[in-house]
């Protein structure tokens, strides 16, 4: 080979070898990324959203649609919660004959609340009732969707605002068509919701017999004195002066509070105008 060759293979090898080191170099770069890269995952493949979000995987994740529907749905019944707590009987009877209908978007959203308490008042009450007698009349105030009814053998008069099933009477709580002194069990379980609650509590007083029960299940925070609760006892004390006893109570759930009371045998023992606690509304936070 002569030089100029030699010298000509030379520069040709060094542009070879610069041309293989720069394509090698492309080749360990990292790919331009696309726009599907800069997406997050799709929460169905990437186990760490999965987690998160309770709704991310499988065919039950809501579409967009559907969570601004549940968004809605959620506040409409924020609005119902405030107005039974903020209102008389009978005015929330008057309000739910003019739309029925509100009255399954307040218990849904009822429901979903319910759903993240971890025990239900209502369930202490049923087991209440099945340790005793199946042969005792239950006056359900407030019954709701009357699981109640549904759950226990006893004869059970499911009272709403509304009747969505045949056998719930439809109307405001302070006057029922039950008669007087036809009732072993008064149950109210978080349904003391009208700022006219202590006439829910007289009817009772009226329909149950003597000796009979009242069964309170309220939300907590209306009996928490230090954040604008009920004292627990002035409440205590004004269903006494009804014409009660106070069988005992039960504040170890952290959600709400139980109380037990009994009919006395001789009534009430004062006729002075009994002093009535306020209970605060019970609003629910949007979440
Ligand atoms: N007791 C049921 C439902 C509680 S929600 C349960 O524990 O699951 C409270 C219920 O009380 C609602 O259904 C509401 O409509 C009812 N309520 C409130 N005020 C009422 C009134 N004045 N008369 C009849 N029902 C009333």
């Amino acid at each position: 080979m002569t030089k100029g060759a030699a010298k000509m293979n030379g520069k040709e090898n060094y542009r070879r070898g610069k041309r293989r080191r720069s394509s090698q170099k492309q080749e360990d770069a990292p790919k331009e990324k696309t726009v599907k890269d800069l997406l997050p995952s799709s929460p169905s493949k990437n186990p760490k959203w999965r987690k998160k979000c309770k709704y991310a995987a499988g065919p039950n994740r809501p579409s967009l649609l559907e969570k601004l529907r549940l968004r809605l749905s959620g506040g409409h019944f924020r609005m119902l919660n405030e107005k039974l707590y903020t209102c008389s009987g009978n005015e929330a009877f008057h309000f739910f004959k003019k739309e029925p209908e509100l009255f399954d978007v307040y218990h849904a959203g009822y429901q979903e609340q319910m759903s993240r308490w971890p025990e239900q008042p209502i369930n202490i009450i049923i087991k209440w009732l099945k340790s005793r007698s199946s042969s005792m009349v239950v006056a359900d105030f407030g019954c709701g969707n009357a699981s109640l009814a549904r759950t226990i053998e006893n004869k059970v008069f499911s009272i709403d605002l509304v009747s969505t099933d045949p056998s719930v009477i439809a109307c405001d709580m302070s006057h029922t068509p039950l008669e007087s002194k036809s009732v072993d069990v008064a149950v109210f379980c978080l349904s003391l919701m009208g700022i006219n609650y202590h006439s829910y509590l007289k009817e009772a007083n009226r329909v149950l017999k003597p000796c009979g029960w009242l069964l309170i299940a309220e939300v907590r925070s209306r009996f928490d004195p230090n954040n604008g609760g009920a004292d627990p006892d002035k409440f205590s004390e004004a269903v006494k002066q009804l014409g009660f006893t106070l069988s005992s109570k039960d504040f170890t759930n952290k959600m709400f509070v139980l109380f037990y009371f009994k009919k006395r045998e001789g009534g009430a023992s004062m006729h002075k105008a009994i002093d009535w606690p306020e209970l605060k509304p019970c609003l629910y936070k949007r979440r």
